[in-house]
């Protein structure tokens, strides 16, 4: 019976890749892959012979009907994305409805996915949190930090280097510059780092250093 699998990978350490991930990729008929080339490079690192086919973000909707005959014509296909899990803040979603939907049985694999270890080495409390994902640029920004603002719940964001500093002026704007935050950077990487502080410090800690690299960022959910 057709089998999709989820297939979790590094978020930046090679290493973090599981036993069952690997077993996975060698034993399936088909790789879907967000970026062919990303997904080719860590085969080869783990000297894995397979053909991978594209299944990208911008094409979602018009790789459905294709990717589904696909999954129904063979025994096993994994869907990987660049990094992390696929479905979080990566392509995925539509294709596993649509698998559920077909009576596709579906499988995810534990494993990488950056606001896990971000959130709990946070030291804010993870009992009950949340995701927010990438908040929109412009349309619908205002009203997400209002609402994070009012959130007693620990909040989980992924934000890029270039708006970070954006962001945490408006934590400061939105919700005082009293509110503690943490910035996750670079995690499982060689830079790995993580910034503690009320949003004001760790504004003016990256105002004097601007960020670089990939940054999980962590909100305390109102007091
Ligand atoms: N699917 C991924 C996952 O499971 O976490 C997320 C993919 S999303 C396109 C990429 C974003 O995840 C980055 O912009 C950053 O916010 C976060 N991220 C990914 N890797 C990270 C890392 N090593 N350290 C900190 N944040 C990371």
């Amino acid at each position: 019976m057709a089998k999709l699998f989820l297939v979790p990978t590094p978020i930046g350490n090679l290493e973090d890749i599981t036993l069952r991930a690997i077993r996975v990729l060698q034993e399936t008929d088909v790789i879907f892959a967000e970026d062919t080339r990303v997904t080719k490079r860590l085969l080869s690192h783990l000297e894995i012979q397979k053909l991978v086919h594209p299944f990208h973000a911008h094409n979602e909707h018009k790789s459905l009907s294709h990717a589904i005959d696909k999954i129904k014509a063979n025994n096993s296909t994994v869907l990987v994305s660049d990094a992390g899990t696929p479905g979080i803040s990566d392509p995925g979603f539509l294709l596993i409805r649509e698998a559920i939907e077909q009576g596709i049985e579906v499988e995810c694999l534990p494993g990488p996915v950056a606001l896990i270890p971000g959130l709990v080495a946070s030291g804010f409390p993870c009992d009950r949190f949340v995701f927010e994902g990438f908040l929109p640029h412009k349309k619908g920004r205002q009203t997400r930090l209002l609402a994070i603002e009012k959130e007693a719940r620990t909040t989980v964001l992924y934000e890029s280097p270039h708006r970070l500093i954006k962001c945490l002026k408006q934590v400061v704007e939105f919700m005082g510059a009293d509110r503690k935050v943490c910035v996750a950077r670079e995690i499982t990487k060689m830079y790995e780092e993580f910034q503690r502080g009320t949003a004001e410090e760790v504004l003016a800690y990256y105002e004097a250093k601007p960020p670089k690299g990939e940054i999980v960022m962590i909100i305390e959910g109102k007091k």
